[in-house]
Parts: C-alpha cells; sequence; structure tokens
C-alpha cells in the first residue's frame, strides 16, 4: 500500500511549487539589466541640466495605451506636475524624483525606464507582463520644476521641499503629500542626487549611490515598514555590487522631522531613498543614469516576487556610511614658500559650477590645504619632486576662441603659455587654458578659497598644468569637457 504515496507526494509537491506565483519569476542578470537598459536610453536627454520644458513631452506624451498619465496640481510657476501609473497589481509602488531642482539624474532614468515599460517584442516581455500583474507602479517625475529651470535645490517660493512635508507651504509638497495619501503605496522610492565628494566609509571610492531607509524617529527604531525598506536596499546593492564594487555608500540616517522620506516611513509607505553622488569621468552622471535604472528596475522584480523578504538587515548595517573625504584634485607635498619659511603642503581643490548664459561654468578652487592624507582625490599627484612653474599669457592675440581648438590649446599649454589674449569672444569656452578678454594677468593665489594656476615641473620639464581646478597631465592630456568662462 505504501508505493503509490510516494508519487501522489512527488505530485503534490510539485503542485506546491506550481502554485506559489510569486516564486514563478526570477530576476534578470545584471547583463540582462544593462541590456534593457542600452536598448531603452532615452535619446532625447544626454546631459544632466535640462530645462521642463525641453522634457515635459517625455511624460505628456507617453503612451495612453500604457501608462495613465494624469495632471495633479500645478507648481508655484504654474507648471504641470504629472503623475503616471502603469500596472494593475496588488502591490503598489510610488516613485518621485526632482523635488531639489537641481538634482535630475533619477529623472533620466525614470525615461528610460518609461521607454522601457513601452517596449516590446525584446526579449523582457514576460518580465513586464509578470510586474504589471504583480505592481501598480505610480510615478512622479520632476516635482520642482521651477527649481529645475533655475537649476537650484530649492523651490519658486525659495522653499526646500524636503524640509516642508509637515507645514506644508508649498504647493508641490502639498501635491506629494496628497498623492501619497490618496495611493498608500507599500514602497515608495525617493530619487535625489548627492554631493560628488562622498565617499564610502573610508574608501578612496566616490559613493556614486548611496542609499537609505530613512528613520521615522529620532531612535532610528526598526518597525516592519522600514524593514522592508532596507530588504529591498540589501537586494539592490547585492546587484550595484556586481556592476560598481564598492560604490554604494549609506546615507546619514539621522531623523529629520521635516523631510519627506522620513515621514513617508512614518506615514507607512516603506521608502528607499536614492541618491546619485558621483563617478570618475562622468560629469554628466550618464554611468550613474543607468545604476539608478538597473536599481529601479531590479527592486521591482525584488518587491513583485517577494523575494526581498530573504534579506538580513545586517547586511543593510553593513553598507559602508558615507564619509565626505573627497576632493576633485589633490596635488601631494606641494613645495611652497611664504616669506623665509619653505614648507610643504597637499592642496584639495573642489570645482563649483557657477550659470552663465543658459549654461554653466565650473571653477576649482583650494578647498583645503596642510595634511589632506585622509583625503581622496578623483585626480591625485605627488608633487614631491616637483616645483611650481608660473604661466605665461601668449604674446600673440587671438580673434576668438573659435581660433584655436583644444590640440592647439595643449600645445601652448607643453610651450609654457597658461593664458591666451581674445579680442571678442562668448562667455562660454571648452579650452583647457584660461581666456583673458578683461583682464591682463593669470590670477594665481596658493590659498584656501582661491584660484590656482600654475605649471608643476620636474627637472626643469612642465609635466601638469593646474587650469582654474582642472589638472591636466601634459604627457597625455585627456580631452575633458572642459567648461571655462571668459575673464
Ligand atoms: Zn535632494
Amino acid at each position: 500500500m505504501k508505493t503509490p504515496l510516494i508519487p501522489l507526494f512527488i505530485f503534490l509537491v510539485l503542485l506546491m511549487v506550481q502554485c506559489q506565483p510569486k516564486e514563478k519569476f526570477s530576476p534578470l542578470s545584471v547583463d540582462q539589466l544593462a541590456s534593457a537598459y542600452e536598448s531603452s536610453k532615452e535619446g532625447a536627454v544626454a546631459e544632466r541640466r535640462f530645462k521642463y520644458s525641453d522634457v515635459i513631452a517625455l511624460v505628456k506624451g507617453r503612451n495612453k495605451g500604457v501608462f495613465e498619465v494624469e495632471a495633479i496640481g500645478k507648481s508655484v510657476e504654474g507648471r504641470d506636475i504629472y503623475q503616471m501609473t502603469w500596472g494593475n497589481g496588488p502591490t503598489k509602488v510610488m516613485l518621485w524624483s526632482q523635488m531639489h531642482g537641481n538634482e535630475s539624474t533619477a529623472t533620466m532614468a525614470l525615461f528610460d525606464l518609461f521607454n522601457f515599460i513601452e517596449g516590446s517584442n525584446d526579449g523582457y516581455d514576460e518580465l513586464r507582463e509578470f510586474l504589471k500583474n504583480e505592481l501598480t507602479i505610480r510615478f512622479i517625475p520632476m516635482l520642482n520644476p521651477d527649481g529645475m529651470n533655475r537649476w537650484i535645490r530649492r523651490n519658486a517660493l525659495d522653499i526646500d521641499l524636503n524640509r516642508d512635508a509637515l507645514r506644508l507651504a508649498s504647493p508641490e509638497a502639498v501635491i506629494l503629500k496628497n498623492a501619497r495619501d490618496s495611493f498608500s503605496p507599500e514602497f515608495g522610492f525617493n530619487l535625489h542626487d548627492q554631493s560628488t565628494f562622498y565617499t564610502v566609509g573610508d574608501t578612496e571610492k566616490p559613493a556614486t549611490i548611496s542609499v537609505l531607509a530613512p528613520a521615522y524617529n529620532y531612535e532610528t527604531e526598526v518597525n516592519e515598514v522600514r524593514q522592508r525598506a532596507m530588504q529591498v536596499i540589501v537586494g539592490m546593492n547585492e546587484m550595484l555590487q556586481q556592476v560598481k564594487p564598492g560604490h554604494v555608500g549609506k546615507y546619514d540616517d539621522a531623523f529629520e522631522p521635516r523631510a519627506f522620506g522620513d515621514n513617508i516611513q512614518k506615514w507607512g509607505t516603506s521608502t528607499i531613498l536614492i541618491e546619485s553622488g558621483g563617478y570618475p569621468n562622468d560629469p554628466e552622471k550618464q554611468e550613474i543614469r543607468k545604476l539608478n535604472f538597473m536599481a529601479m528596475l531590479h527592486s521591482f522584480q525584488l518587491i513583485a516576487n517577494g523575494s526581498y523578504t530573504k534579506y538580513k538587515l545586517e547586511d543593510y548595517y553593513g553598507i559602508p556610511d558615507n564619509s565626505f573625504k573627497l576632493m576633485d584634485v589633490i596635488i601631494r607635498n606641494l613645495n611652497l614658500t611664504k616669506g623665509v619659511y619653505q614648507y610643504r603642503a597637499d592642496i584639495g581643490i573642489r570645482k563649483k559650477e557657477t550659470d552663465l548664459a543658459g549654461d554653466y561654468f565650473a571653477t576649482g578652487s583650494i578647498d583645503d590645504m596642510g595634511d589632506l592624507s585622509i583625503f581622496h582625490g578623483y585626480q591625485e599627484i605627488d608633487a614631491f619632486e616637483m616645483e611650481i612653474v608660473q604661466g605665461e599669457i601668449y604674446d600673440q592675440e587671438f580673434d576668438s576662441t573659435e581660433d584655436l581648438d583644444q590640440e592647439e590649446a595643449f600645445e601652448l599649454l607643453r610651450n609654457g603659455y597658461l593664458a591666451i589674449k581674445v579680442k571678442e569672444g562668448k562667455a562660454l569656452h571648452r579650452l583647457p587654458l584660461l581666456v583673458l578678454k578683461n583682464q591682463n594677468r593669470i590670477p594665481n593665489m596658493v590659498s584656501v578659497g582661491n584660484v590656482p594656476n600654475f605649471f608643476l615641473a620636474k627637472n626643469g620639464n612642465l609635466k601638469y598644468a593646474l587650469v582654474n581646478g582642472y589638472l591636466i597631465d601634459l604627457d597625455k592630456p585627456e580631452k575633458v569637457a572642459f567648461k571655462q568662462r571668459l575673464m
């Protein structure tokens, strides 16, 4: 009598496995996520400083057969803020981007995600079908269109929306609060950009992505809501580590009673903060945009198939904290003279962007000097065997900046010229040297707060040029995107 029971048992086990729909889909591999990004990338946006009017069609003009698109209110200056909804599954997920106007990396990735969602016959139909049946996803891209157009953090009332979650003085804050309350999502993604000067713990690696399950009280306790956010983060981190090992940090988890992330967590939505930081040679954050896309799509899968529940909180706490230890350039052991004093100091340079003529320029000034051994640089050199050489102004005046290209400019640098003079010129240029029109001297103050411009020579040979915060290796100059102003 025992023998027929064994096949019956096997049959029952198989039936149980079959009946667990949440296990039926295994998440995409890292390569598949990356290739989904490549085929979905929104070509209309290639740089991070875009205006509302440049991109609003990417929201408003969405395929109505796929997304439900709805204007849910207006910014202070009357710009429409939209929400887009996709899917009809039982688990609700809400994502909002750019509540800080000058933090656009995740918005770019959302445009890519929208393309992905609208795609078909590309090998991802099964995934889309699965996500659509398990999740209802609501997107609110560009929550602060007025700040975005000015490329500032705050809105047109000069209020930081992320400190307005309780007082709700700004219409944009009211819109986000209402959207959360009416939809009551189980999961929320709060999408921001952070400073490019964060490292992952004490390592030299930039915190390219930082994550946080924001605290809902000063004691930073963990309830079920926050725990779920932490688990999704561990799953997201596991994937990101395969793409950019060591480049994920944890954002400061001090409770901020006025912030949206902290309150939305408190109101019962498991909230995941994603902060886009810096990555070497990625000034327009396109590499980071890709990581955002991959992280969001991966998280949707973990939430939809329930597999995030397997992750352990200790692995959340194991993600290293952000540390503010990066500079754009560090020149170590520079030989300096002040009066009778001869001394060695490291100098650390951080660049700052300034808006001009519908674009911007970057200026690097000395942020700190002395013993900078605890800091790291996106670019670093040891000047121990080098000496500072002052740059010259090229004696022949050019008509305009159009008269020479980057190659010719590098050649001038190799010959000791750090600046040229022009008769006419646009406010901005992309040459790797100083372009003077209104002034006759090269500013060079090696002191904190000032802009250093000089050469470094070894045994009499010029090795490096420091131009307005850009460090240029004269033996192998890189054609980076110089963004400078006419001086
Ligand atoms: Zn922000």
